[in-house]
């Protein structure tokens, strides 16, 4: 694969010029924005971990109104050969829409109707722009539910980009089981559909799949037919706090082995705790205690039956304290202190030197409490602030640390670490935000890089104008942007063969994805 042609971009202001007047041809005037904010906006976010180059941004945002608009728009940029960054609730954590190759930013912000509700079926079709928060209040009219719940803001397009999940996969699953099928533009404007509507199909590939989590490097998605499920009848919400992170992650351990159908179980440190007290955004203060808050659904009795048994491992486990919610409010205020994890830890920056990393990893289970044990250890080490939260009845955690542009190059160490041992427990660099530019430097490690070179191939648009660093584009860029540990890491495992395209391969440079490697 480090043979393959390297896509031709063209972002001379002579075509976008002359693009322009087409794009608003197609768009309307009003919906073509040059406004610098705007620009800035699309590109980089506050709580994004990929800190944005001036040069980030698109030379245009558009905002089509439909799927012939997206596909017109794309026959443009194929033919002009423009990249294409999508963008929606633009909540993505990983640099996933940082416009590094300029181009144009599609905003899906007209798309944002709900185009039919099967009940009979439970299935329901929406555009891109629908926002989960909003859909699950449509739905509750009709008694109905959508799981997956990633940050507020999050758009179902979005969503697909990053394959998301949030605090209900652990009972739910995530948003690749909730997709039925899609409608999806493809770089030269062809306008697919993967599926029908039927809950199950063995009709050829599952392309439906093959997009969720493409972050945009593959289609754009134009409609999405999305499985809904009732409402449970009861909820409710417990938490109970523990003496360390080790008993905490042992009590998940023990809850996921029993096989108790709880709806979901997060984990908070001692750190993430006295953040939310210090943020006071709750209408009540916490132990400053490593606390796990446990989420319960289904008929009032087995509510009851899980709380019980849930209480008993926790106690079994060491457990100091364990309260359960006696009303809706008291669950929704319980369930507020889980909310506000990433909020807290921001309001404790002190200037716009500060920054907050929010990092991602998976393993299997049964490696849990051993990595979030070292995990903790490590942060205390590397003297920053750093909290440990996550969605651990999935085996997935985060971390949320706080450091200055002074401390930049601990932080990124301090993450580089937890991937690797992730990978080494036979885990994931990200269980669930997505590789986007700051993650994808891992994926020949943890997938190896036949499995990358598969990727690539399966992401042969024609000339792939999508996305300035869609999978087939393999262009050199300066190794200082290229993380130093990762950097250090490969060099290392190309000195022992491990990694590259033969023994003794050296890394001549790293491209906006895959790693570029020539024999010695
Ligand atoms: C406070 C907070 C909490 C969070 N908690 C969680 C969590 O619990 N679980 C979780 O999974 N994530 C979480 N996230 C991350 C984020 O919410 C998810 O990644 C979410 O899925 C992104 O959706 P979005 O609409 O904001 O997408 P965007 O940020 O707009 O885009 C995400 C990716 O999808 C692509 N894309 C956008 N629209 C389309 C489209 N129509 N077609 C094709 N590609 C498209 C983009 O190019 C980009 O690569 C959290 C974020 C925040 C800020």
């Amino acid at each position: 694969m480090s043979q393959t042609e390297e896509p031709k971009h063209d972002v001379s202001p002579a075509t976008l010029q002359a693009a322009w007047t087409e794009f608003k041809n197609i768009v309307g005037e009003e919906n073509v924005s040059t406004q610098q904010a705007e620009l800035k906006s699309h590109s980089g976010s506050e709580w994004s971990t990929y800190a944005s180059l001036p040069g980030d941004v698109p030379f245009a945002i558009l905002k089509p109104g439909s799927t012939e608009d997206v596909s017109e728009i794309m026959k443009i940029c194929h033919r002009r050969k423009i990249p294409v960054t999508a963008y929606s609730g633009g909540t993505s954590l990983e640099g996933h829409f940082a416009a590094t190759r300029g181009g144009i930013c599609i905003d899906f912000s007209r798309m944002d109707k709900v185009l039919a509700l099967h009940k009979d079926d439970l299935d329901v079709v929406v555009q891109p722009a629908v926002g989960w928060e909003e859909l699950n209040e449509d739905l509750a009219k009709d008694g109905l539910f959508f799981p997956p719940d990633p940050g507020p803001g999050a758009m179902i397009g979005g969503m697909i980009g990053t394959g998301c999940s949030g605090t209900n996969a652990y009972r739910y699953g995530t948003m690749k089981d909730w997709v039925l099928s899609l409608t999806v533009v493809l770089a030269d404007g062809t306008i697919i559909k993967t599926k029908q509507r039927p809950r199950k199909s063995s009709a050829g590939y599952d392309l439906t799949r093959t997009f969720i989590g493409s972050e945009g490097t593959l289609g754009l998605v134009t409609e999405a037919c999305l499985k809904v499920t009732p409402k449970p009848a009861t909820t409710s919400v417990a938490v109970s706090t523990f003496p360390t992170i080790r008993d905490a992650a042992d009590c998940v351990f023990s809850v996921v082995g029993a096989s108790v159908p709880v709806a979901a179980v997060e984990i908070l440190d001692d750190v993430q705790m006295k953040c939310i007290n210090d943020a006071g955004s709750t209408s009540r203060s916490w132990q400053e205690s490593p606390t796990l808050f446990f989420k319960f659904a289904g008929t009032p009795s087995a509510v009851k039956e899980h709380v019980a048994i849930v209480q008993k491992l926790a106690k079994k486990a060491k457990s100091n304290s364990f309260e359960f919610a006696r009303s809706d409010e008291e669950a929704n205020e319980l369930w507020q202190a889980r909310k506000e994890a990433l909020w807290s830890v921001m309001a404790k920056k002190q200037s716009s030197d500060d920054s907050v990393w929010t990092t991602d990893v998976a393993v299997p289970m049964s490696r849990l409490p051993e990595i979030i044990d070292e995990t903790k250890r490590d942060i205390a080490r590397s003297g920053l602030t750093g909290s440990i939260v996550g969605h651990v009845g999935d085996g997935n955690f985060h971390s949320i640390i706080l450091y200055n542009k002074s401390q930049h190059g601990v932080a990124d160490e301090l993450v580089h670490r937890m991937v690797k041992r992730a990978i080494e427990m036979e885990g994931t660099a990200t269980g669930e935000h997505g590789v986007g530019l700051v993650k994808r430097d891992y994926l020949p490690h943890e997938v190896g890089q036949t499995t990358v070179d598969l990727m690539r191939k399966v992401s042969f648009l024609p000339l792939c104008t999508l996305k300035r660093r869609s999978l087939t584009i393999v262009a050199m860029t300066d190794e200082t942007r290229f993380r130093p540990a990762v950097l250090a890491q490969l060099r290392q495992d190309c000195a022992h063969g491990k990694a590259g395209s033969g023994r003794g391969s050296r890394v001549v440079g790293i491209s906006m994805y895959p790693i570029v490697l020539k024999p010695k």
